[in-house]
Order: structure tokens, then C-alpha cells, then sequence
């Protein structure tokens, strides 16, 4: 447990912070990265949880090189937060992924791991400390890259068919409050949007079974109804979260 150099032992700054320092980040190295390519923009933050049963576990296997797999960042229950992979390498976290016509995102995102057992192992609400240092860390990353609001997504967002992480439970909300990533507000006004799959397609989906990428457009924008299907609130919410993209 050794903190870096810049650790601080005050507490995490608050979420309104809008120049909060780094969380204290303890280096824990994994051999899981490769180069990124070179033209490659750092312009992706990728959010997961680890669904694994305990945080060693998940950094045990993160840090395996027969795993062959590994993100950026580590965030604990506790707030204590891990760099496994520096920044400028690519780490290995999204696996067979698309957003906005891009695919193997690993090339151009930041990845961070959330400690939470997940819908396998007792999925669980994410604890305020964990949040809070999640957020310091999200707008100390988006400091450094060129990261849009509308590519701060969830693994679920790049992988639908495969994956549900970081889920319903995540508070997307709350981040949105504090500068990461895209929340926006009741927009009743705009109605129903009518090209469900073209809505998705233009948010950033990938074209693949429609019920499950409504469920990852759900557990992102719509965490209380994660149904798969295009019913008036889904409709409705489409249209703002494609307003607020626009
Ligand atoms: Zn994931």
C-alpha cells in the first residue's frame, strides 16, 4: 500500500469540486498492455465494474499475464484507487467493442475497473466513497485527453451482447452532476422519437440484437426501467439523451 508521490492524505474533494486534485493513487503494475497505435486519440473513457467476488481477485487477475487482460485503474469500495497501466499504453479492458463507428476502443480509451461484485456475485450499490473518488479520477483523465461528454460510457454501451457492467446501479446521474459524461434533464417537450434503431445508431450504438442494446441504453440513461423494449419513457428518453448529443 504505497501511496505516490502527489498522495495526499486530505479527503477526496467533494463532487461539485470543478478543479479537484487526483485522488491518492497507489501503483500496482500490471504486465497486461501493448502500444497503443500511433494515430490513435485518447478520446474514450470506458467505465466497468470487476464482477468478481473480492478486490484482490480482481486485482490478481488484472495483474495475470495468462489472463491477458488489464484496465488503467482500479476503484475500491473504500475509494482506494490503483493505476495498473499507465495512460499512454493501452491497456486491455473493452475487448470486441464499438462506439460511433469505432471499434477495438481499447486503442483509443482510458479504462478504469469499479470493485463490485456485479449481477454474477451480488450486485451491489456503489458506496459514496467509491463514487466521489470514481469522480476525481474521471475529471482528472478527462484534464489530460480530448474526451467528449458523449464517449464517457459504460462497458455495456460498447458491448451490449456481452456485457452489463458497470450497470443500473451506477450512478451515471450523479457523475453528469459533477462534469463526466452526459445526463440530461426532464425534456418532455421533445415527445416520442420515431427511428428507435436509427436513434441508437446515432447515440453511438452498434448495430446488434435491438433488445439488448436497449437494455445498455437503459442501464446508462434509464437505470429504473431496463427492460429491452422501446416502450414511451425509452422513446422519450432517446430523443433527449440524442438532443443532448447533438
Ligand atoms: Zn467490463
Amino acid at each position: 500500500m504505497i501511496a505516490s508521490a502527489a498522495a495526499s492524505t486530505a479527503p477526496a474533494a467533494t463532487l461539485q469540486a470543478s478543479t479537484p486534485a487526483e485522488p491518492p493513487i497507489r501503483d500496482l503494475p500490471s504486465p497486461n498492455w501493448d502500444a497503443r497505435p500511433d494515430a490513435a486519440p485518447v478520446d474514450m473513457l470506458i467505465l466497468h465494474y470487476t464482477g468478481m467476488q473480492s478486490a484482490q481477485a480482481a486485482l490478481d487477475r488484472l495483474r495475470d499475464p495468462a489472463a491477458r487482460v488489464s484496465s488503467h485503474y482500479v476503484v475500491d469500495e473504500d475509494g482506494a484507487v490503483w493505476r495498473l497501466v499507465a495512460e499512454q499504453r493501452r491497456a486491455w479492458h473493452a475487448g470486441v467493442s464499438h462506439w460511433r463507428g469505432h471499434a477495438t476502443l481499447n486503442d483509443r480509451s482510458v479504462g478504469i475497473e469499479i470493485v463490485n461484485p456485479g449481477h454474477e456475485w451480488g450486485y451491489r450499490p456503489f458506496p459514496a466513497l467509491q463514487m466521489a473518488a470514481v469522480c476525481d479520477l474521471c475529471l482528472a483523465i478527462l484534464g489530460r485527453h480530448p474526451i467528449p461528454a458523449r464517449n464517457v460510457v459504460g462497458h455495456s454501451d460498447v458491448a451490449p451482447d456481452r456485457k452489463q457492467d458497470p450497470g443500473e446501479l451506477f450512478d451515471w446521474s450523479g457523475l453528469a452532476a459533477s462534469g463526466v459524461g452526459l445526463w440530461p434533464g426532464p425534456t418532455a417537450e421533445l415527445g416520442l422519437v420515431g427511428d428507435v434503431p436509427g436513434a441508437l445508431r446515432a447515440i453511438g450504438y452498434d448495430d446488434g440484437d435491438p433488445a439488448a442494446t436497449l437494455r445498455a441504453f437503459q442501464r446508462h440513461w434509464l437505470p429504473d426501467a431496463v427492460t429491452g423494449h422501446a416502450d414511451a419513457a425509452t422513446q422519450a428518453r432517446l430523443h433527449a439523451v440524442l438532443a443532448a448529443m447533438a
